[in-house]
């Protein structure tokens, strides 16, 4: 997967992209990253990038014709990749959307800064439009990594097969059950039993129960959107019985 981010500050990414899980998809030749400057095509002598708003009003724009350069150059370079603009106003970033992305040829991500992008890059390049959630943040940056991350997790081979991210929370339309390491006590608590029994089939009950109720508890929303299984049903209806015995 070819990621190629668009930014005023290739700097943030230092850090982010050089550790861990990301770091090993890199290495092992997975992902690859590119940073573009937007600055190094703007073709003033002050290499400006961003301009006041027709019409009026506080902070900065970022002007379209570096950006447009930019985008120009790296698309010819990969014309299979999509181009993603971060925004507020975007559709909201879900698991689905990572796995939709994943898919892809490549990705070429805009970051935006100041009081947004000049509305006439979305007309002309955008292909997809992508929000973290409904706030706003400083710049398209942490958007961007957050995005390369989520998608990187479900590029093949990246994750090991012990850290799979098929028991994810939202892999399977459910949150993830609770999970304990050692120790088996701690301040009084215990890890519950039947993860020490060794029973494979009651741990894998007890998981799907455990996900299905925190689920049912945390974001009954995510319930209406999954298949449920014969087994998931009957899971549900006991959890039900159970609230209602206790209501009573
Ligand atoms: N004035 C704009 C917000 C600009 S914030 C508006 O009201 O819609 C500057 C940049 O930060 C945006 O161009 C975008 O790249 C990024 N950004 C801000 N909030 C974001 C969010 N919720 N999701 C993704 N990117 C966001």
């Amino acid at each position: 997967m070819k990621f190629n981010i668009l930014t005023l500050f290739p700097g943030m990414f230092i850090g982010p992209f050089d550790e861990s899980i990301i770091r090993r998809g890199r290495d092992k030749q997975l992902i690859d990253i590119s940073l573009h400057n937007i600055r190094d095509y703007s073709v003033d002598r002050h290499q400006t990038a961003d301009d006041a708003p027709y019409g009026g009003g506080a902070g900065m724009v970022m002007k379209v014709e570096p950006l447009s350069a930019c985008i120009e150059h790296v698309k010819a370079q990969h014309p299979t990749s999509t181009v993603v603009m971060t925004s507020p106003q975007g559709r909201r970033f879900t698991h689905k959307i990572a796995d939709e992305l994943a898919a892809r040829d490549g990705l070429i991500i805009i970051c935006g800064r100041y009081e947004g992008i000049d509305e006439r890059i979305r007309d002309l390049y955008v292909e997809d439009d992508i929000s973290l959630g409904d706030y706003v943040i400083s710049g398209g940056e942490i958007a961007a990594m957050v995005i390369v991350d989520a998608v990187t997790r479900l590029v093949p081979g990246v994750l090991g097969s012990d850290e799979s991210a098929t028991t994810d929370s939202f892999c399977d339309g459910l949150l993830e059950y609770p999970q304990y390491t050692r120790p088996p006590e701690f301040k009084g608590l215990k890890v519950p039993d039947i993860l020490l029994s060794g029973n494979h089939e009651l741990i894998r009950k007890w998981r799907r129960n455990e996900s299905l109720r925190k689920t049912r508890t945390l974001r009954p929303d995510l319930l209406s959107d999954i298949d449920l299984t014969k087994e998931d049903r009957k899971m549900l209806a006991e959890l039900e019985l159970k609230d209602a015995t206790v209501a009573r």
